[in-house]
């Protein structure tokens, strides 16, 4: 006789009852989303019931349902709305939630493993490189995104490009496998790596974690369209060089985030082979416009990379978190990261047989099931309806930057080949400080409004208006309904500047967030 567990559910049909109360509602909310604000504010009430304690008992889980029906899911961060543009947050294709749901049902951790599961990983890999056309011998891993993606990559440069010989400066009597056992300080190597100032902050962070430092991290200058300047490069590269550094890594951007500019891809292969660089492309939603015949031409050189990083949460509109590190050389990741330990070792059949293990791929041992929301999805719509989805994303930003560019009122400050375009509202006369407050004072009300959500940036020192279209939601009549707000706000609070006179009235701060 079996006890009943506790934590299960004490009655299956009400959990069953639950569960179709939920689908329901989630498609009403899918299906409403329009109608909504993109965003809201939090209330005190609201923001006061996060602030309880720990609950010591339970309660009906239809009651936990329904607060968060009331708490949560009225206030989101709204970027599955069809008027969020901002940083660069996707939108949730909602066939993927049923894949996170039944990932959580199974809950199969994907360090190793001869299962079912492992396999739709190892799959999920094989159509990414396959979409983005990518030579099928190498290997790769999923993680929680692009950041996690770029750490992963630099610490696989390091080991393959470590002196081989390292010379230990620390005394030791035990045998040493190189640089992994010796760490950067007794090796005596202090790498650099390169990339233009516009590279995501992420390298800094993984340049740091790594031991490399931030100062070595050379931020090369760009040109007038935000693209790396290769002259620079090459000088800096030559000055490390002389200066006795090790130059590791060389960055090229798929679609920086500020502006969506695209490096001269190939050309920094061919510099990465001269100086015999490991050559990573940071293509976190750009290396998704592959995808696209007429983009490919931007692309070259993309596919012949050591690595590359593409976050399936931006541009291929898939449920946070899940992104894809590619890596040329199958063995690379394993070199970098495998670790033996008897507890985790495989076996030769059974539960522990399977040829890949991720967790000898990077830093994760303990792995969630991120593969199957991306199997659901791909499986669902096939790779042609992305593609569709992604050629209307660049078109609809197109017909944006059209009309900005038409419009006396507005101006375009960048735009992109891709899904970014940076804009202002400007009058003629206008004090730079005004400019700026009038924009921020634009962006702060289409946001706190729940109007529209483009986030900012500041371009050549002016603040400006920034729309990153990773939304499969959108069409092109939400970019008029933006520009008809942006040129209205503007308007009044243009006015409410010249009548405030030189000081101008008290700017106003938009929300803060994150690419
Ligand atoms: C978003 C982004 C990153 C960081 O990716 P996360 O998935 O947020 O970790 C890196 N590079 C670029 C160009 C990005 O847009």
């Amino acid at each position: 006789m079996h006890t009943d567990p506790p934590l299960e559910p004490a009655d299956w049909e009400e959990f069953r009852a639950l569960g179709k109360r939920i689908v329901d509602d989630i498609a009403d909310h899918l299906a409403g989303l329009r109608e909504r604000p993109v965003w809201q504010p939090v209330p005190e009430d609201v923001r006061a019931s996060f602030r309880a304690g720990l609950p010591a008992k339970g309660m009906p889980m239809a009651d936990v349902y329904e607060e968060f029906r009331t708490t949560v899911l009225p206030f989101p961060r709204g970027n599955i709305h069809p008027r969020f543009w901002g940083w660069a947050n996707g939108s949730g294709v909602p066939v993927a939630a049923y894949g996170d749901l039944l990932a959580s049902v199974i809950n199969c951790t994907l360090g190793s493993g001869g299962n079912a599961a492992m396999m739709v990983e190892q799959q999920v890999i094989e159509w990414l490189q396959q979409a983005l056309r990518w030579p099928a011998a190498g290997s790769g891993l999923l993680t929680s995104g692009a950041s996690m993606g770029q750490v992963t990559a630099l610490a696989a440069a390091r080991v393959a490009k470590a002196p081989s010989a390292a010379p230990s400066t620390m005394p030791s009597t035990e045998p040493s496998a190189g640089f992994r056992d010796e760490g950067a300080v007794a090796s005596g190597v202090q790498f650099t790596v390169y990339g233009s100032e516009e590279t995501h902050h992420s390298v800094d962070k993984a340049v740091e974690l790594l031991g490399i430092g931030r100062r070595f991290f050379r931020k090369v200058p760009v040109d007038r369209d935000f693209r790396i300047d290769v002259g620079a490069l090459r000088a800096a590269i030559r000055a490390d060089r002389d200066a006795g550094l090790h130059p590791l890594c060389l960055i090229g951007n798929a679609g920086t985030v500020n502006t969506g500019a695209i490096d001269p891809l190939r050309t920094l292969l061919e510099i990465a082979r001269e100086e015999d660089l490991w050559y990573h492309v940071d293509g976190a939603f750009g290396a998704f416009a592959q995808l696209l015949p007429s983009h490919r031409p931007l692309l070259d050189g993309l596919a012949e990379a050591d690595s590359l990083v593409c976050d399936l949460h931006k541009w291929l509109y898939m449920p946070f978190d899940v992104s894809c590190l590619l890596i040329r050389s199958e063995g690379v990741l394993e070199a970098a990261f495998s670790s033996s330990a008897d507890y985790i070792s495989s076996t030769a059949a059974g539960p522990s047989a399977y040829p890949v293990a991720f967790s000898d791929r990077g830093v994760e041992q303990s792995r969630r099931f991120r593969a199957l929301k991306v199997w659901f999805a791909l499986k669902t719509h096939g790779i042609g309806a992305f593609a569709e989805a992604i050629a209307a994303n660049v078109a609809q930003v197109a017909h944006l930057a059209a009309r900005v560019d038409a419009a006396g009122d507005l101006e375009l400050v960048a735009r992109s080949d891709l899904n970014v375009a940076c804009f202002r509202y400007v009058w003629p006369g206008a004090a730079p400080d005004a400019a700026d407050r009038v924009n921020r004072g634009i962006l702060s009300r289409l946001q706190t409004e729940g109007l529209a959500m483009p986030s900012h940036t500041v371009l050549d020192g002016k603040f400006v208006i920034r729309v990153a279209d990773n939304n499969h939601r959108t069409d092109v009549t939400d970019f008029d309904f933006l520009i008809a707000q942006v040129r209205a706000i503007g308007a009044e609070l243009r006015a409410a500047e010249e009548s405030a006179g030189p000081a101008g009235p008290a700017g106003t701060t938009p929300t803060a967030g994150g690419c």
